[in-house]
């Protein structure tokens, strides 16, 4: 794939909200989101609700025209991409574009899409299924999947602004890469048009081209559900600088009423010494777990299995073992009785930056979204991109 045509845009971003002068500062930014909305496909249908052109990637010279594509059954073939309707159409090259002449008109299975669409047929000889599109329009089908769209205007409007902080992140840090972002939650998740609702696209609207820089670069604006008490330092997690203040936690006291400030679990000890048999050398069976270290948010660094053998574990991968489901956070204590081990904790989620539903709270107390963001994000400023 030609570098060119993963286009980097040179904007001027505006200065906003956040700071008491105004003043401008040049940032890098791809001019679309680039997202794989599947990745090693064997077959896809697709369909355009109207006129089209297919076109080379490489060189955008147009292939075929028409007036509209009923559902195709497309799948790489040995030198190129072949599209089954009544008919079939063999398209020798690797890389092929979709483009309507009408937005949005693009559905691959059931769901519509915006902007176009991107097939290529990989290395491996399956096809990756790439949607380019606007960057306000791909934050309107993320936002509702990550936010609920009947929560108060200012904290949707946070969201909208720190989950196209996060993409536009994301997308630097891949610029050079076939895409930017998945579709799945190892990006944000994103369903297309159907992913869109009134409340949440109209923050969108409301919030167009803001997101939070910190000394002239792209905050990584990762957010959770919540944090329990207090956020966790970004470098604790990721290998991201410690000195970087948004990120390095603040106290929490606004989650406190939420439906996942504390939780309990119990998981029987045979499930865990059967997960840790997996996850490393067999352990044994389990006596004892002890909590070796917490961090200044209250999250545990280490702990120690005390079973056949002794097994000092991170809490990170004690939870990714375990399942984040099972442990909401890594903020908890245990205890052990009757072959079970009992688990009292606080927060869901990562803990890293905004918290969610303390997001909630401070906007039912009347905070606005660039007072959220204050919070969560100390040192941070709101920039509108131009
Ligand atoms: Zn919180």
């Amino acid at each position: 794939m030609r570098k060119s045509f993963i286009s980097v845009l040179f904007v001027f971003a505006i200065l906003f909200c956040l700071s008491e002068q105004a003043y401008s500062l040049s940032v890098a930014v791809p001019d679309k989101i680039r997202v794989a909305i599947a990745e090693d496909a064997e077959e896809i249908e697709l369909a355009v609700k109207g006129p089209y052109k297919i076109t080379t990637i490489e060189t955008g010279e147009v292939l075929k025209e028409g007036e509209v594509l009923w559902q195709a059954k497309v799948r790489p073939f040995e030198h190129g991409i072949h599209f089954r309707t009544f008919k079939d159409d063999y398209f020798k090259i690797y890389g092929i574009e979709i483009i309507p002449a009408r937005d949005p008109s693009i559905y691959v299975g059931k769901c519509l899409y915006r902007g176009r669409l991107q097939l290529i047929k990989t290395k491996q000889g399956l096809l990756s299924v790439i949607n380019v599109l606007n960057i306000e329009d791909y934050i309107k089908g993320v936002l509702y999947n990550e936010i609920s769209h009947r929560w108060p205007p200012e904290v949707i409007k946070a969201q909208a602004i720190a989950s196209r902080t996060f993409a536009i992140y994301q997308a630097q840090q891949r610029s050079d890469k076939e895409y930017y972002l998945r579709a799945d939650v190892s990006s944000q998740v994103y369903r297309g048009v159907f992913g869109e609702k009134f409340r949440t696209s109209k923050a969108v609207d409301e919030t167009a081209g803001q997101i939070l820089m910190y000394r002239g670069k792209v905050l990584p604006a990762f957010f959770h559900a919540a944090c329990g008490g207090r956020t966790e330092k970004a470098s604790r997690l990721w290998k991201i600088s410690s000195r970087l203040k948004p990120l390095k936690g603040v106290n929490c006291p606004f989650c406190r009423n939420s439906p996942y400030f504390m939780w309990v679990k119990t998981v029987p000890l045979e499930d865990i010494e059967s997960k840790i048999a997996i996850g490393r050398k067999r352990a044994g069976k389990i006596k004892h777990i002890k909590v070796l270290s917490r961090d200044r948010s209250g999250r545990l660094k280490k702990l120690k299995i005390y079973a056949d053998r002794i097994i000092s574990m991170d809490a990170k991968e004690f939870r990714n073992i375990l399942g984040a489901r099972v442990l909401n956070s890594t903020n908890f204590s245990i205890s052990i009785e009757d072959n079970q081990a009992h688990f009292k904790g606080y927060g869901w989620g990562h803990g890293v930056g905004m918290c969610q539903w303390g997001a909630f709270s401070m906007a039912k107390k009347g905070y606005n979204c660039y007072q959220i963001l204050r919070h969560y994000y100390p040192g941070a400023k709101v920039v509108r991109l131009k």
